[in-house]
């Protein structure tokens, strides 16, 4: 099965597509947890995931990465078909996951012990990994040593280590504390596009609208039961992003919008208990979805 080209009225994204999937489906025994969804990335391109809490956004992502192996659809990266895990792709988890009894250093080499390369040159490719992600001074330090932030920069310089061409990244901010959360998110669009790191393009999953539209290019919308990609939104608005901008809560609302409503195969999937409407006191109409 070949992917198909995604042609866009947007020029930059007539480029050839890097990640694809179609028709991928994701089932715990007999019951679908998502069901025929169909997604691309582009060159240079940031795309968001969202979808109520329990809808399949992590297990979607562990078999975009063939972290566990779709039970219906193909995954194509570059055209070709990717059939078991790859360095091509890495993960980032919402769960920050750093070995304690290892230094920073140690723990992105970790990423490096499938390809054939010297210590020396682990060493190098970590330290190179751990200056982009801001760690420079910290190699040495072990994970109880670091704050919560520091250490999901290590879990980012991990994923970057493999010289991946395409970052997942499920959540990554949501266990840190909302200003180190803040600097992350405003890194990490620079982060994943800088020219000494080998990726083409990156996929979010978050729960967080203003995250998604601060970040994302595109946003597709998973909902319904089996969840589907019931929607795609293009997020077109300059660089560097900020909530200053008169329509990014226009687009808040819109995602908002996108997730309370959606209706996927005649049945209604309402957010989540844990997902708050949060009155902003400068724009009561503005709501965040956390
Ligand atoms: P999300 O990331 O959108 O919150 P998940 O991908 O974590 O959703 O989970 C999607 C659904 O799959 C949930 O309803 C969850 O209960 C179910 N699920 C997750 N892991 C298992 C499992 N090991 N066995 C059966 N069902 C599971
Ligand atoms: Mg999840």
């Amino acid at each position: 099965m070949a992917p198909c080209v995604v042609t866009r009225g947007d020029s930059r994204l007539l480029s050839k597509p890097e990640l694809v999937c179609r028709g991928l489906g994701f089932a715990f025994g007999a019951n679908y947890v998502f069901q025929n969804c169909d997604l691309t990335t582009f060159k240079d391109e940031f795309v968001a995931v969202i979808g109520p809490t329990g809808s399949g956004k992590s297990t979607f992502l562990r078999a975009l990465a063939y972290l566990i192996t779709p039970t219906t659809g193909h995954v194509f990266l570059d055209g070709e078909e990717v059939k078991s895990p790859s360095s091509r792709i890495s993960m980032v988890h919402q769960s920050i996951a750093t070995f304690p009894w290892m230094t920073a250093q140690d723990n992105v080499k970790l990423a490096l012990r499938c390809k054939k390369i010297c210590n020396g040159e682990a060493t190098e490719t970590s330290r190179k990994m751990l200056d982009l992600v801001g760690l420079s001074g910290h190699v040495d330090d072990y994970p109880k040593e670091m704050s919560g932030g520091m250490r999901q920069r290590v879990s980012i310089a991990r994923a970057l280590a493999a010289s991946p061409e395409v970052l997942l990244l499920d959540e990554p901010f949501v266990h840190l504390d909302e200003l180190t959360a803040n600097i992350l998110r405003q890194e990490i669009h620079s982060l994943v596009f800088n020219p000494e790191t080998s990726l083409k393009s990156a996929i979010l999953v978050s729960h967080n609208l203003h995250e998604v539209v601060q970040l994302a290019d595109r946003v597709y919308v998973m909902n319904g039961s089996p969840s589907t990609i019931v929607d795609e939104i293009g997020i077109d608005l300059p660089r560097p992003r900020t909530e200053r901008n008169p329509h990014f809560l226009d687009y808040v609302d819109q995602l908002y919008h996108e997730l309370s409503l959606k209706n996927c195969n005649g049945r209604l999937r309402h957010p989540q208990p844990e997902a708050k409407l949060i009155e902003q006191p400068s724009r009561t109409a503005h709501r965040a979805y956390r």
